[in-house]
C-alpha cells in the first residue's frame, strides 16, 4: 500500500467526522478512527491532532477515501478489531505486528513483566541471566518483553501455531531482540529440554471456559483465535497442566508466573499449594483491581 492517492483535506475531515460519529452510535471507542488514519493511510499524527490537513486541498494518502470506508465498515459492522486492521498494537515500549493467528496483547498483560522484573529483583537476583521460557507466546509480547527488561536472559518462546511464530519471529527482528529468543513450534514443554534447569516461566494460557468463549465481546469472539482463549471446561486445563509440569523444568527458586482470569485465584493457588513443589504463593491484580496473576517459586533443594 504505497501508492499515493490525493484526496481533498476538506473530504476527508468530513469522512473522518461521520466515522466518529459511527464509532459513538457503534460503542466503538472513536480515538480508532484516527488510529486507522495514522496506520493505515499514512496520515502525519500532528496534522491530526491540530486538524491542519482539513485547509490542504490535496493530501497524499495510501489509501481512497471508499477504501477508508470499507475499512471501517468492517471494523464497526463486523466488529473486525482495528489491531487487524493496521496490523500493529501498542504493548509496553512496543508497537507490535498482530494478525488474526495471535490474540491481541492486552494492556493488563503488559503489567506481567513488571512482576517477573520485580520477583527476580526482589527474591532470586541470579536468576537474571538465566534461560526462562513463555509457553503460549502468540506475538511474542511477554518474550519480548521479558527479553527487553532482563537483557541477560536468554528466552525460549513455544507456540503450537506456525503463524502466530511467524508474527512473533517478526517482532522480534523488528525490535532487535532476536539474538535474545529462541522460537519452537509444539505443545508446552514438549519442544524443550531443559529440566531442573529454568530461571523462569511465564504464560497467558488460553483461560476462558470453552462456554463462555462464544459469549465474548463480539470483537474477540468473531475474530481472535479461540486456540489462544480456550481454557476448557472451567477454563483451567492449561494452568492446571502449567502448574502440574513446570516443576521439573524450574531450578531451585525459580519463577512460575502465569495470567488467569477473574474468579480463578483461589482454585489457583490451591493447585500450587497442593502440588508441593511450589513456595511464596502470590496473587496479584492487575490495574483494575481484578486478581490477574498468580506468582510462585519452585522449592529449594
Ligand atoms: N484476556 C483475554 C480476554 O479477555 C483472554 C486471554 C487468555 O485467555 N489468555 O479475551
Amino acid at each position: 500500500m504505497s501508492q499515493q492517492l490525493l484526496t481533498s483535506g476538506l473530504a476527508l475531515w468530513q469522512w473522518r467526522s461521520a466515522a466518529q460519529k459511527a464509532a459513538l452510535a457503534a460503542n466503538v471507542p472513536v480515538t480508532e478512527v484516527d488510529w486507522l488514519l495514522q496506520e493505515v493511510a499514512g496520515l502525519d499524527r500532528l496534522s491530526l491532532r491540530l486538524e491542519s490537513f482539513k485547509n490542504l486541498p490535496q493530501i497524499p494518502l495510501q489509501l481512497s477515501l471508499e477504501e477508508l470506508e470499507n475499512l471501517w465498515q468492517r471494523r464497526v459492522n463486523e466488529h473486525l478489531p482495528v489491531q487487524y486492521i493496521t496490523g500493529v498494537t501498542p504493548w509496553r515500549h512496543f508497537k507490535l505486528a498482530v494478525s488474526p493467528a495471535v490474540l491481541i496483547p492486552r494492556p493488563e498483560t503488559e503489567y506481567i513483566i513488571d512482576l517477573a522484573v520485580a520477583a527476580v529483583q526482589n527474591h532470586h537476583c541470579q536468576l537474571e541471566a538465566g534461560h526462562w521460557a513463555d509457553l503460549g507466546t502468540g506475538s511474542g509480547a511477554i518474550a519480548l518483553g521479558l527479553a527487553q527488561a532482563l537483557p541477560l536472559a536468554t528466552i525460549h518462546a513455544v507456540d503450537c501455531s506456525a503463524a502466530a511464530l511467524a508474527v512473533a519471529r517478526q517482532n522480534a527482528q523488528a525490535l532487535g531482540l532476536a539474538h535474545q529468543i529462541h522460537f519452537y513450534q509444539g505443545s508446552w514443554w514438549e519442544p524443550l529440554n531443559f529440566k531442573g534447569q529454568l530461571s523462569g516461566v511465564v504464560s497467558n494460557p488460553p483461560y476462558i471456559p470453552s462456554q463462555l468463549v462464544p459469549q465474548l465481546q463480539p470483537e474477540v469472539a468473531l475474530h481472535e483465535p479461540w486456540l489462544a482463549l480456550n481454557g476448557g471446561n472451567d477454563g483451567l486445563d492449561c494452568i492446571r497442566h502449567l502448574v502440574a509440569t513446570s516443576a521439573d523444568y524450574l531450578q531451585p527458586g525459580g519463577i512460575w508466573l502465569i495470567e488467569m482470569m477473574a474468579g480463578q485465584a483461589e482454585v489457583v493457588a490451591a493447585l500450587l499449594q497442593s502440588h508441593g513443589s511450589y513456595c511464596d504463593i502470590a496473587i496479584y491484580p492487575d490495574l483494575a483491581g481484578i486478581e490477574r496473576f498468580a506468582l510462585a517459586y519452585r522449592r529449594g533443594e
